[in-house]
């Protein structure tokens, strides 16, 4: 027997222009299957973890491993201080955010070739986006993975609003592999005990934010955040991921209650959102 409502549907996306609004309306029709449900989505920050060497990727690395028998993790990296290096580099040269892209690309993996090789000795394998369909089996023997966090727009990353630095870097990439996989979680691992009403490092002043929604703080407007911008933007159209969390890889055990579902750090949750969703 044919669907009937399957059956409208494929008629009008054979003979309907895609961008017909009713014809975009009609595919919502059925509901968002979440991949792999599991998994664990957490970022390791470059500027704020990987750059600090031993003493921040040593514990943090064993946290980790620790987990690897009770929590399933995609581990992605951030870039940090040489990706700031060479954008400046880059922007002094006169080249435009796609090259620059690549450039920040090229170090979110170096940054990830090192977490590899120190989890190597577990099994755990880095993987580039081309070989992400061996990843699920992978997550089910060995509990992890590795790759870099940028999304893989490289030459084809579009310009900011203003200047030229991509705006979608490896907090974006991560969030983006979290949603397209229905991830149980996105966690964030920086310096920092999570969202404050200002930057701590320049702020002594600076409140923390233990759980904040998305339209709370995007109404906030605060002049800078934990998080890059257009993770927040497109948090507002998920189908999965209403909730990220961030926390502070400096203290031991604060991964392993985000992973075990407890509130430490800060939430960031999509209001409208509150039966559905990751974190
Ligand atoms: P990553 O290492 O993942 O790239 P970033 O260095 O880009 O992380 O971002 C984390 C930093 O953001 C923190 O170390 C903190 O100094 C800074 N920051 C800026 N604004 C805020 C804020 N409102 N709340 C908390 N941290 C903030
Ligand atoms: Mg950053």
């Amino acid at each position: 027997m044919e669907d009937p409502q399957f059956a409208s549907l494929g008629k009008r996306l054979m003979g309907g222009s895609l961008s017909d609004a009713a014809l975009q309306q009609a595919s919502e029709g059925t509901a968002d299957y979440a991949i792999l449900p599991w998994v664990n989505v957490v970022k390791i920050g470059g500027q704020s973890i990987m750059d600090r060497g031993r003493s921040a990727v040593g514990p943090l690395v064993e946290e980790i491993t620790a987990n690897l028998k009770s929590h399933k993790m995609i581990l992605g990296t951030g870039a940090g201080t040489r990706a700031r290096h060479i954008y400046s580099l880059g922007i002094d040269l006169g080249l435009p955010t796609g090259v620059l892209t690549v450039l920040g690309t090229a170090v979110a993996w170096q940054n990830a070739q090192m977490l590899h090789y120190l989890l190597a000795r577990y099994g755990i394998p880095f993987i580039e986006p081309e070989g992400f369909s061996i990843l699920p089996h992978y997550l089910m023997e060995r509990g992890a993975v590795i790759c870099q966090g940028m999304p893989p727009y490289k030459l084809w990353e579009a310009n900011p609003l203003t200047g030229r630095i991509p705006p979608q870097r490896t907090d974006t990439g991560c969030f983006l592999i979290a949603e397209v996989f229905g991830a149980r979680k996105m966690i964030y691992v920086k310096d920092e005990d999570g969202l404050y009403t200002a930057d701590p490092k320049k702020d002594p002043m600076a409140e923390h934010i233990p759980r904040i929604s998305l339209q709370d703080l995007l109404k906030r407007d605060l002049d800078d955040l934990i998080v890059e911008r257009a993770v927040l933007e497109m948090m507002l159209h998920t189908r999965h991921i209403k909730e990220i969390q961030f926390i502070n890889g400096l203290k031991p055990g604060q991964l392993t209650a985000a992973l075990n579902g407890e509130p430490v750090g800060t939430i960031i949750y999509r209001a409208g959102s509150e039966n559905g969703g990751a974190a």
